[in-house]
């Protein structure tokens, strides 16, 4: 295979998996203990707004007590030697609304559905770095409204960057993707656009995505293995 320059890595729940933090479908189709629809939507939201924001405080306190593994270890490294090294760029898009990308040293992270650690103020449509709880309707630290809501694209919302991410695959030479289901659009289309622009593509997960036909490489097992093995494979 050519040696690639620009790399896009698109992750999901899975690399943060044994970090200690649930997948998404893991659980028999609930999502520690909820229904999807009860706390992921805008119309789960404004029906019972404490049921979703209790939820989101307690996910919000839980992912900073775990820490980044071996997989989100690999990737910052790959993200700091690469350029260094073949001269090209990587972009790590990740699903994930954790922080553990960053807190493993990860420099150019993209977060296509928003982030736990951020608050955004539906009355003046600020964002603000946020680790405490939004139950108790804090107000926004610039407009003072309490209208704090979870910085989450919730399901039926339109994901961040789009622009962005599609620049990024169209300069791009090998497309990635890690721990993901397949299952969540337009993440899972990105496979198929990276593929109609020529790039070569590479699956990294426990089992097959959905979209597993699109990939011209699948390697499983769990993503504390797998990934560390990827990146010594291509910085060595
Ligand atoms: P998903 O839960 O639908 O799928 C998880 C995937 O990870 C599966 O394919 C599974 O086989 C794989 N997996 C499980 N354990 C793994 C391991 N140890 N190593 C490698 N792969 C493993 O997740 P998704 O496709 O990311 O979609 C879920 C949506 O929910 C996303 O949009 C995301 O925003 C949100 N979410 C985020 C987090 C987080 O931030 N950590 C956690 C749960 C859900």
């Amino acid at each position: 295979m050519k040696r690639p320059r620009n790399i896009v890595i698109l992750t999901g729940a899975g690399i943060s998996a044994e970090s200690g933090i649930d997948t998404f479908r893991g659980g028999g189709g609930l999502w520690e203990q909820h229904r999807v629809e009860d706390v992921a939507t805008p119309e789960a939201f404004a029906s019972d707004p404490d049921l979703v924001l209790r939820f989101y405080d307690m996910r919000r306190e839980a992912i900073q007590t775990r820490q980044p593994n071996p997989a989100h270890l690999a990737l910052a490294r790959l993200d700091r030697e690469w350029p260094k090294q073949a001269g090209g760029e990587v972009l790590i898009v990740t699903q994930n609304v954790d922080d553990l990308h960053e807190r493993g040293g990860a420099l150019n992270v993209l977060h296509m559905h928003g982030e736990h650690l951020t608050a955004w103020c539906t009355a003046c449509d600020r964002r603000h770095r946020w680790t405490g709880p939004l139950i108790h309707r804090p107000p926004c630290p610039s407009c003072s409204e309490p209208a704090l809501r979870p910085d989450i694209v919730w399901f039926g919302e339109i994901p961040y960057r789009m622009d962005e991410i599609y620049e990024a695959l169209s300069a791009a030479d090998l497309f990635v993707s890690i721990g993901t289901s397949g299952a969540v659009y337009p993440a899972a289309g990105l496979v198929r656009t990276a593929r109609d622009l020529g790039l070569r593509t590479l699956e990294l997960n426990l089992e097959r995505s959905q979209g597993s036909a699109w990939f011209h490489e699948t390697r499983l097992g769990p993503a504390s293995e797998v990934v560390p093995a990827w990146v010594d494979d291509l910085l060595d």
